[in-house]
């Protein structure tokens, strides 16, 4: 035997103190700050918990024996719950549930122990509590907070962590063997390389699933507007161009909309700065509700918005741009409390046969809006009209 059994426990400990120091500095630096320190603090419960085991001579009755298995269970549980909420912000009932089932947890084993209740019961019910956790993360992970493949692959990484714990287990409720806190039993050994696998890479899964949440936070707050969700200018010149070259191949026509809200100046003046914010957010929803998903809407600029339709003649657009006035109204009548508005709109269509084109379009839709402005506001003018 390389390694006796007091150094693995060690080497838990160890690992797991360390585990919390790099974990705080990170956390100093990154943006998970919050929750990593949270998870941070999983790993310290559970190194001190282990580092009682580990100094079982200095911290022998019931009393110690109960504080550290509390620090232990307390970091177990904390740790799933990060791993569980990963990207998520957990209610407060389900807070609560988690509280209470380390609390009831703890108090089990409190009664195991001053019950004076035989070795081996209570190394089962460790096992027991190690393979239910990490059965709940994984089918959590799986099946639930499921949202990327990377959370997916996790989930059955824990699912697969559960299975030396449940030999653990049953091979104690057989053999009733193993009862020994640091006999060299080889499931025992077994159990504790595992447990250091899963020390590290349940780490490295918490770290690389918060990195992802925290990369498609970034992206999106690239490429949407910040206050209307609606997909940003930027973003929307990149997907026009590849909306633009799809259409060209296929020798389509494209439709824009150039909408510009009328009088929104006195929008703003008569009811303030905040409920100007509250029509940009109305005519942004309602016009995202009826467009389809091939089409592209964005934010152009302050109270200018874009619609990119593919696979849209002149004529479709006209129907289409009748159907969002109507939009626009009805939700008014139906939405109280947003001031009544109104909208016009530059329709511009071209069957493109280069990518240079795509400027001169919003541009005949610029033109056709400036158009609807001068004839009085409040309707849409096709650039075919113009010229
Ligand atoms: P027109 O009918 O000719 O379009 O007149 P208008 O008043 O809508 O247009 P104008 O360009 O004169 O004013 C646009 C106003 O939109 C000015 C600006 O303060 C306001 N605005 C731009 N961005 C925002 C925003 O994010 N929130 C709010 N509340 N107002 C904004
Ligand atoms: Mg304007
Ligand atoms: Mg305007």
């Amino acid at each position: 035997m390389i390694l006796d059994i007091r150094t693995f426990y060690l080497l838990l400990t160890v690992g797991n103190i360390v585990m919390f120091g790099a974990l705080m500095v990170f956390a100093k630096f990154s943006r998970l700050e919050g929750s990593l320190r949270l998870y941070a603090y999983a790993k310290l419960l559970q190194g001190l918990g282990m580092l009682m085991v580990f100094r079982r001579e200095m911290f022998l009755g019931d009393f110690f024996i109960i504080m550290e298995s509390a620090l232990f269970f307390t970091g177990i549980f904390t740790e799933a719950f990060c791993l569980i909420y990963v990207g998520k912000q957990p209610g407060k009932r389900s807070m609560r549930i988690w509280s209470c089932g380390a609390v009831a947890v703890i108090a089990t084993f409190s009664f195991l122990q001053m019950t004076g209740t035989t070795a081996w019961i209570i190394i089962c019910f460790y096992a027991a509590i190690f393979a239910v956790t990490s059965l709940f993360i994984g089918i959590r992970l799986v099946f639930y907070n499921n949202d990327t493949k990377l959370k997916r692959f996790f989930g059955y990484f824990f699912l697969c962590m559960a299975i030396p714990h449940v030999i653990r287990g049953g091979d104690i409720v057989i053999n009733h063997k193993g009862n020994v806190i640091f006999g060299s039993y080889s499931i025992q050994i077994a159990v504790l390389v595992f447990s250091y696998i899963h020390m590290l890479s349940s780490t490295m899964a918490y770290l690389l699933m918060s990195r992802e949440i925290v990369d498609k936070e970034l992206k999106l707050a690239a490429t949407t507007d910040f206050l209307t969700g609606v997909t940003n200018r930027m973003q929307f010149t990149s997907l026009a161009k590849r909306m633009f070259a799809l259409e060209i191949r296929e020798a389509k026509s494209v439709a824009v909309f150039m909408f510009d809200i009328d009088n929104f100046k006195s929008i703003n003046d008569s009811y303030g700065h905040p409920m100007g914010d509250r029509v940009l957010v109305h005519f942004a929803t309602t016009i995202s509700d009826i467009v389809r998903t091939e089409d592209i809407f964005a934010r152009y600029g302050g109270e200018e918005f874009i619609l990119m339709l593919p696979h849209t003649a002149i004529k479709e657009a006209e129907i289409i741009a009748n159907r969002c006035k109507a939009i626009i109204a009805r939700r008014l009548i139906e939405d109280d409390g947003i001031p009544s508005y109104t909208v016009s709109i530059g329709i511009a269509a071209m069957i493109p046969d280069n990518l240079d084109q795509l400027d001169l379009l919003i541009d005949q839709a610029d033109q056709a809006l400036l158009h609807a402005k001068k004839q009085g506001k409040n309707q849409f003018v096709k650039y075919t009209e113009l010229v």
